[in-house]
């Protein structure tokens, strides 16, 4: 798919927070049982390390979907498409590749390479 204007980035932008929240909607690790709590202690091992990676699937998922809805806060804004940190326009290859960036690529690295 050929992104070509902001409307098609704020489509995909809503799909994904769409996508984001039914994920997190169906995740399973707010009904489990708390670890500890069960017979046999090789299953509470399996639980822990499956409860760890469930958490932070969770918390990626989180993440993701803050990312997002910030960005959709900035379409409201009028500011979407601006870097956060310098201002200036976020290039358009790194928008269509991630709707939700906040930075330009060169902030981006800036921060990456602390
Ligand atoms: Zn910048």
């Amino acid at each position: 798919m050929v992104v070509r204007s902001y409307e098609q980035l704020h489509t995909m932008l809503l799909k994904e927070q769409q996508r984001l929240k039914a994920a997190i909607a169906q995740h399973p690790v707010m009904e489990r049982t708390p670890a500890g709590y069960g017979n046999h202690a090789a299953d509470d091992a399996t639980d822990v390390f499956d409860q760890a990676a469930n958490v932070s699937l969770l918390q990626s998922l989180w993440r993701n979907l803050e990312e997002v809805e910030a960005a959709l806060d900035r379409f409201e804004r009028g500011t979407y498409g601006l870097c956060l940190r310098c201002g200036e326009k976020i290039e358009w290859a790194r928008l269509e590749a991630h709707p939700q960036a906040a930075l330009c690529m060169r902030c981006q690295r800036r921060q990456e390479s602390r």
